[in-house]
């Protein structure tokens, strides 16, 4: 079958188009970093009206790059929640539009269950299966005993993994969003400053990074303070370290604790290469295959909301004309 796919919860406008669930038909994402750029992060307001305005060229790009006419679609996904509500607003409304002048079924999807679909365009789920998922507005690891059923089992309790990085990208002066950046950077630096883990307690499946964001504020303060100049190469290296190290330590403990069959990297953190070459490095070592997406289904897009909502919709899930943005929806 056929569904088309809408995100709008950030900065990205996205539709797809992808066939079973498993093959991208088409894929279009407008971006609009260069609008935020200057703000150092991203305007909601500014948000919204660029999805307004965006909505439409999008949707018949992936019409057109498809080939397909609407008659062959099954049905219409949407992101519901979670993200901004102004944003979400414009793609759930679209969607209810098109979905009511099409006749097509109509499939609410939650946005981390798309980047977790997001790996399937790659290989085939396996579960019970273990879900990493490291973006701007989460750090999560989710456990699946089955498609569409997922159980968080360790979460952030302050910040995510994505706004830590961009928040230490703030502090060396690096353009928004600075996870890309940082990424760059500590390819080229060394762990000069041994940063905290923070391994929390020891049966514990969460995650910290408030802590590691200011022991980088007060190393990079201090060293002024002292007439000291650290490089930002260095900077970067270190705090990456502690990040990739603890995320790859407690999936690896998940993985084997849970008995999983494949661990998958989900959300736009796992573009990052430090994470991507550690998770390998600890993977190859056990027999749990390893998935992790190419670069450009890391970050939003709407193939993976297509992907999500295909499973949703051969499980017989449908959202009435009621359906609504909700920007803490919860995921499972
Ligand atoms: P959420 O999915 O939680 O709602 P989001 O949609 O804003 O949040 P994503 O699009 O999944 O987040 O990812 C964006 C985040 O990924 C940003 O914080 C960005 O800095 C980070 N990021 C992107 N590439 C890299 C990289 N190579 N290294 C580290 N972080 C990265
Ligand atoms: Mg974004
Ligand atoms: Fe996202």
């Amino acid at each position: 079958n056929y569904i088309v796919g809408i995100e709008t919860s950030c900065d990205e406008t996205a539709v797809a188009i992808v066939k079973n669930g498993t093959e991208i038909i088409s894929n279009v994402v407008a971006s609009q970093i260069e609008s935020h750029k200057r703000f150092g992060g991203v305007v909601p307001e500014i948000a919204s009206r660029h999805h307004v305005e965006q909505m439409t060229i999008v949707l018949e790009e992936a019409f057109e790059q498809a080939a397909i006419e609407w008659e062959a679609i099954d049905a219409v996904a949407v992101t519901e929640g979670p993200g901004l509500v102004g944003a979400l607003l414009i793609g759930v409304n679209a969607a209810k539009a098109l979905a009511f002048a099409k006749q097509k079924p109509l499939v609410g999807v939650h946005h981390i269950a798309g980047h977790i679909y997001a790996n399937r365009f790659e290989q085939e789920f396996e579960f019970p299966l273990l879900a990493l998922v490291v973006s701007g507005g989460h750090t999560e690891l989710v456990l699946m005993k089955e498609h569409g059923h997922f159980e968080v089992i360790g979460e952030t309790r302050d910040d995510a993994a994505g706004e830590a990085y961009d928040k230490v990208a703030r502090m060396l002066n690096l353009p928004y969003p600075g996870g890309p950046h940082i990424d760059r950077l500590a390819g080229t630096g060394e762990e000069s400053i041994k940063f905290p883990r923070a391994w929390l307690e020891e049966e514990s499946f969460d995650f910290s990074f408030s802590g590691l964001k200011s022991s980088v504020i007060n190393t990079i303060h201090n060293a002024k303070q002292r007439g000291e100049e650290l490089k930002n190469e260095d900077i970067a290296a270190s705090f990456q370290a502690s990040v990739v190290e603890v995320l790859t330590e407690k999936t690896y403990k998940a993985a084997k604790q849970y008995g999983v069959k494949k661990v998958i990297v989900a959300g736009g953190v796992a573009a990052n290469q430090g994470l991507r070459t550690a998770l390998q490095k600890k993977f190859s070592e056990i027999a749990i295959p390893l998935l992790i997406p190419p670069l450009n289904l890391c970050t939003d897009n709407a193939a993976m909301i297509a992907g999500a909502g295909t499973i949703a919709y051969q499980q017989g899930k449908r959202s009435g004309w009621d359906l609504n943005a909700n920007p803490s929806l919860v995921l499972g």
